[in-house]
């Protein structure tokens, strides 16, 4: 089986996680600081707070932004739940903005016509390794006076202008083993803004500058040195395994693009696509899209569907008022299939996927 997303784990981590649990001190310590120096860095912020997990990165971030109850925040159908949760997580009011046809990301008019006098701020989410039309967002951010999270959880490098996704606003960024990069479960929020790197830092931990002194609600959503142990190894890899996601896409995307009934992942401009998933479009409905899936399936080549079901669909999101239709999110949750491209993949799966997929729609 060719799975559709594979972590890559080497003797480096192995080795510096030992490395950990011979020191005796695992929990959050230097290790932390390290990958946070280290992470921050990579990304061009000033600050990066490390989490255990994109779903905390997020939450904290909204808080540090002060977003709470009565607020609404201004997000994609069109992701992981984890997106749209960590919204209600603060009591505010996710609204759905419909997306691009193309990019499958947040699409700017659609965020226009939802803005109220209670919108506080935007969740682009950079879906599967592609950055927002961060240009626009930005623009409109400033121009209503909102708070910008990126949900950068699957857009590890990937950038827009040259500049890195998870550094126009806030990031938020997961580390979970399908990602382009892992720490087993672990989270990274990325700010310029200090004030914001300092209640992420309270946040994460009881609200406590100085320990068993607390100066506001906070939570233990910390990372261990173990997790980022494993986070500052597979730092150093990242860039050898977005080229290879990059290259792999590239090659699919030369041997798929002909087929007729199919369409294959678009690149936009001024980006870099870092392919935390290949996703392409399948013609005729969740019907077709599901027998294609079955059949590839069948013969060894795994498939992802990201995402069957929009959030705005979800039955309790349902239930709170989201009854209104966003139809390019909603075509889109049926026609989407996601193939493997990770760096494990190789040249020969790459051609056993290629020609799975000929046989299958060409007949
Ligand atoms: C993975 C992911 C998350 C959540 O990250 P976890 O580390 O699993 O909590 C949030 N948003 C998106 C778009 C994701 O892909």
């Amino acid at each position: 089986m060719i799975p559709v997303a594979k972590p890559l784990i080497g003797e480096e981590e192995i080795n510096a996680i030992t490395e950990v649990m011979r020191s005796g001190n695992i929990a959050e310590g230097e290790g932390v600081k390290a990958f946070e120096t280290a992470f921050a860095g990579y990304i061009g912020t000033s600050y990066a707070v490390a989490v255990n997990s994109g779903t905390a990165a997020l939450h904290v971030a909204l808080l540090a932004h002060n977003i709470k109850e009565k607020d609404e925040v201004i997000t994609t159908p069109f992701t992981f739940i984890a997106s749209a949760n960590s919204v209600l997580f603060t009591g505010a009011r996710p609204v759905f903005a419909d997306i691009e046809e193309e990019s499958f990301n947040i699409d700017p008019e659609s965020i226009v016509e939802k803005i109220t006098a209670r919108t506080r701020a935007i969740i682009p989410v950079h879906l599967y390794g592609q950055a927002a039309d961060m240009k626009s967002i930005m623009k409109i951010a400033e121009d209503y006076n909102l708070a910008v999270i990126e949900d950068a959880c699957q857009a590890h490098g990937a950038t827009y202008g040259g500049k890195m996704a998870g550094s126009f606003g806030t990031g938020a960024f997961s580390f979970y083993p399908t990602k382009n990069m892992t720490t087993g479960e672990g989270g990274m929020i990325t700010t310029n803004d200090k004030n914001v790197a300092e209640r992420s830092r309270m946040i994460r931990s009881h609200g406590s500058k100085q320990r068993y002194y607390h100066e506001m609600l906070g939570f233990n959503l910390r990372m261990t040195d173990i997790a980022a142990a494993i986070g500052s190894v597979q730092l150093g890899k990242l860039e050898g395994f977005n080229e290879a996601r990059i290259k792999n896409a590239e090659y699919l995307s030369s041997r798929l693009s002909k087929i007729k009934g199919l369409r294959v992942p678009s690149v936009g401009e001024s980006r870099r696509h870092v392919f935390h998933q290949y996703t392409i479009r399948l013609k005729g409905g969740s019907a077709v899209r599901d027998n294609v899936a079955s059949l590839l399936n069948k013969r060894g080549i795994g498939t992802g569907i990201y995402y069957p079901l929009p959030v705005h669909r979800q039955p309790f999101y349902k239930k709170s008022g989201c009854n209104y239709s966003l139809p390019v999110s909603e075509r889109a949750a049926e026609e989407v299939l996601s193939l493997p491209v990770h760096p494990a993949v190789s040249r020969s799966d790459l051609d056993s996927i290629a020609g799975a997929l000929k046989e299958i729609l060409t007949g």
